[in-house]
């Protein structure tokens, strides 16, 4: 399915983001934490990372749990539908942004 690609890339995007910034600090405890992330199975990696790194990777770890959220609903048979409303998201919308969890209305309110 194409949504689910879309969110595997990007899951796989933003975890080599996660992994590039650590490799570019020079805290000593953030190379340590890279080789434990490196060796984390991948459905455990979200919480180990969310657990262990520090508020400047916030967003990238936000962004991470929306797009493991979707995949998880794809896997249930869940996705596309609003979590306000439930009604179906357009596909339009679902294409710019996957991991959307509103419709069109809801998001505006
Ligand atoms: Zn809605």
């Amino acid at each position: 399915m194409h949504h689910q690609k879309m969110l595997n890339n990007e899951i796989a995007q933003v975890k080599s983001n996660i992994l590039a910034m650590l490799a570019k600090s020079t805290y000593p405890v953030h190379k340590n934490l890279m080789l434990v992330l490196n060796k984390t199975a991948s459905n455990e990696w979200l919480d180990c990372a969310a657990e262990k790194l520090g508020p400047e990777y916030a967003l990238l770890i936000s962004r991470m749990t929306k797009l493991e959220a979707a995949v998880s609903q794809i896997e249930i048979g869940q996705y596309g539908y609003c979590c306000d409303c439930e009604e179906k998201i357009n596909s339009e919308s679902l294409l710019i942004d996957p991991a959307i969890q509103r419709c069109h209305s809801c998001a505006k309110k």
